[in-house]
């Protein structure tokens, strides 16, 4: 385990959980908040406190997110990336966006190999490096009748989406990736887990 991983908060069965993911205390009627500024328009706001209640894995805090992708730091560790060091994003095969924060190559590895949910999509799980990475915003535009949200992509600092739209979560738009799939990248490419 890499060791900024070993130092974020655990669940109960003691897994580490990745900076991005949302927590619930249980006070909290999952009721969605918006929050309006200059700098950001309407935004979904989060008041979640990392290892504070019970982890949601799979779900992952608008508010962290969005500071993870805006400042270059790891979904999984929440530490900088370097400027000129490889980012590792993990999804679907020939992904154009991603909404999970990019990865340093170690904590990939990981993640690869630990998480249940990547782990039993072998082949299906693409890996894209980059050394760089466009912002792009997803927001809410409306709520259909049935209780779902629309949603558009806009770009990063659309005027009118500033004004008319709830800003969610940041997407990644990859520069130039080179992409390989999670078990060949794992065996092949990426930095090895010491025991
Ligand atoms: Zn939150
Ligand atoms: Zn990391």
């Amino acid at each position: 385990m890499p060791p900024a991983v070993a130092r974020l908060p655990r669940n109960s069965a003691g897994r580490p959980v990745p900076g991005n993911i949302a927590w619930y205390t249980p006070d909290d009627d999952g009721a969605i908040l918006v929050a309006r500024d200059t700098e950001l328009g309407g935004h979904v706001t989060c008041p979640c406190t990392p290892g504070n209640g019970t982890p949601r894995f799979g779900e992952q805090c608008p508010v962290r997110q969005r500071e993870l992708m805006a400042q270059r730091k790891c979904g999984l560790c929440t530490q900088a990336i370097k400027p000129t060091a490889e980012l590792v994003f993990i999804g679907e095969t020939d992904a154009p966006n991603y909404l999970e924060p990019a990865l340093h190559p170690l904590c990939a590895a990981y993640a690869l190999q630990v998480c249940p949910v990547l782990h039993a999509q072998g082949e299906r799980i693409e890996v894209a490096l980059v050394h760089s990475y466009t912002l792009a915003e997803d927001r809410i535009t409306g709520i259909a009748a049935d209780g779902t949200l629309r949603r558009s992509v806009f770009a990063l600092g659309d005027v009118v989406a500033h004004h008319l739209a709830v800003l969610n979560f940041y997407l990644a738009i990859p520069d130039t990736p080179e992409r390989l799939t999670g078990p060949t990248w794992l065996a092949q490419h990426a930095p090895k887990l010491t025991a």
